[in-house]
């Protein structure tokens, strides 16, 4: 049984609101795209073991801006400690600075076949939702505090500290403000020159109401308090949070001691990075969460994040035999699920899929294949590779665009075959005329270098560098069997 459906049955029978989080506060990253995927997976797991379930996403629009890109710093430095909210879309399109980051990220996600619903922090702040929290929190900041020194052992006491921002209505700013006095109804605040190192305060102090959108819980508080507002019973943290006392802890902790609101369910999980050399070295590709599907569709996204047990780092190398290895496993897959061979398997695709495409049994060319189409138009390809139905013309399709990418970021080997590679080959063109079975071509290549006495390894470079032009690729065999005779021959016997 898959991770999933293992704690899908541990929650049995309970009601659950899976929930996770995020702050726009500039092009969210890629690596960031685990969490979602990770609860949109529990979330439908749960539902498939009955149970009543939900599944919300929060966008953290409330925080204050603290930081800027390069391309933002000459219009936007002016909003350093706005609420993300109140500060306008880098395009003047989008509603607030918030949603143009939001909007960027649901994109992919939405792809990526997430169900949730998405909220917002800010509105739920305004429309008086987090009220009571707040009021419990500023009860107990004495309290709050001791957990943070206890749990985190970092945070030293502050004499009249307070958990709470509130949006200065001189300047509009929520990052600077200090809350130093609450009597139960309204909060003693000043708005601080110094109190960040990013954006600077007016010097204005007053008092103002704690309610209804005036202020907001700082993170870790606010993370347990919207548990509670909300009725969440499942939320992860990645690994940055779930460290031993860190945010999670402590937001667990005031559960316990603030709030008296149930632990969610523990879920910590590891990084997902997307690097390689070129990738990184190349401006901001691969940073951005939107760039997951241009190198790879929505559906190996998924199943990336799926079949990968939480608690194991992925780090995708885009570069190489990454991507087709992974679609041939996303193949394997498949045919377990359709041939009800493997449970595991059949469940990880199942849990993979975006759309309706592989729900009957289609066609899968192989990815690696693709190289031989790569010159035709579509109409032209769809008749050498005899597809004729619709939805394996859209998977073709699919796949030849995802390998014209993933060719064009592959390094061109600039290697040289020795005369006796070539050699091998044209003994190879010629024992391939008339043989089509992957195993047979397989045991062939092995024969032939024997017979040649040509290295085993030279003998694959030689077949992956004429047919694929790289030194590496899938196993040669099927490699040789995917191709039209005809195009095999002369690719095999014209290496210069
Ligand atoms: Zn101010």
């Amino acid at each position: 049984m898959i991770w999933a459906d293992r704690i899908a049955k541990e929650l049995k029978g309970k009601p659950q609101h899976v929930d996770d989080m995020k702050t726009p506060s500039g092009y969210i990253h890629t690596g960031s795209l685990r969490g979602p995927i990770l609860h949109d997976v529990m979330y439908k797991a749960l539902k498939r073991e009955g149970n009543d379930a939900k599944f919300t996403y929060v966008f953290n629009d409330f925080d204050p801006i603290d930081g800027l890109s390069d391309d933002l710093r000459k219009d936007f430095t002016k909003y350093l400690g706005f609420p993300l909210r109140t500060a306008p879309s880098p395009d003047g399109k989008a509603r607030s600075f918030a949603d143009f980051f939001a909007l960027d990220f649901k994109k992919v996600l939405k792809e990526l076949g997430c169900e949730a619903i998405y909220l917002s922090s800010w509105d739920m702040y305004k429309e008086g939702k987090f009220n009571k929290v707040i009021e419990e929190a500023l009860n107990n900041a004495e309290k709050i505090q001791d957990i943070y020194q206890r749990v985190s052992g970092s945070q030293k006491r502050q004499q009249g500290w307070y958990p709470l921002q509130v949006i200065c209505p001189n300047c509009n700013k929520i990052g600077t403000t200090k809350v130093t006095g609450w009597d139960r109804k309204v909060v003693t605040f000043s708005c601080e020159k110094n109190l960040v190192k990013w954006a600077v305060g007016c010097g204005h102090s007053g008092t103002i109401s704690p309610y209804d959108g005036n202020g907001k819980l700082p993170w870790k508080v606010d993370w347990a308090a919207h548990w509670k507002v909300l009725g969440v019973t499942f939320e992860g943290a990645g690994k940055d949070h779930a460290s031993k006392g860190g945010s999670y802890d402590i937001a667990f902790n005031l559960c316990d001691e603030v709030f008296h609101y149930p632990r969610p369910y523990y879920f910590p999980y590891e990084h997902f990075l997307l690097g390689g050399r070129k990738m990184s070295s190349s401006k901001g590709v691969g940073l951005r969460a939107s760039n997951l599907t241009s190198i790879i569709p929505a559906e190996l996204g998924r199943f990336l994040m799926v079949r990968t047990l939480p608690n194991r780092a992925i780090e995708f190398n885009p570069e190489g035999g990454t991507i087709p290895d992974l679609f041939d496993e996303f193949d394997r897959c498949a045919q377990a699920y359709w041939d009800r061979s493997d449970p595991d398997m059949a469940r990880i695709f199942e849990l993979s899929q975006v759309n309706d495409w592989y729900k009957q049994k289609v066609y899968l060319p192989r990815f690696n294949s693709m190289s031989q189409y790569t010159h035709l138009d579509l109409e032209s390809a769809y008749k050498k590779a005899g597809i004729l139905f619709e939805v394996e013309k859209k998977i073709f399709s699919q796949r030849l665009s995802y390998y014209k990418t993933w060719a064009k970021t592959e390094t061109k080997q600039e290697v040289t075959l020795t005369e006796a590679q070539k050699k091998y080959l044209i003994k190879l063109a010629k024992a391939s005329e008339l043989e089509n079975d992957p195993v047979k071509l397989q045991q062939t290549v092995f024969d032939l270098a024997k017979q040649e006495n040509l290295p085993v390894k030279q003998a694959f470079t030689a077949i992956y560098i004429s047919l694929t032009g790289k030194t590496h690729g899938p196993k040669a065999g099927e490699l040789l069997a995917s191709f039209n005779r005809d195009e095999l021959i002369k690719k095999l016997t014209t290496n210069k």
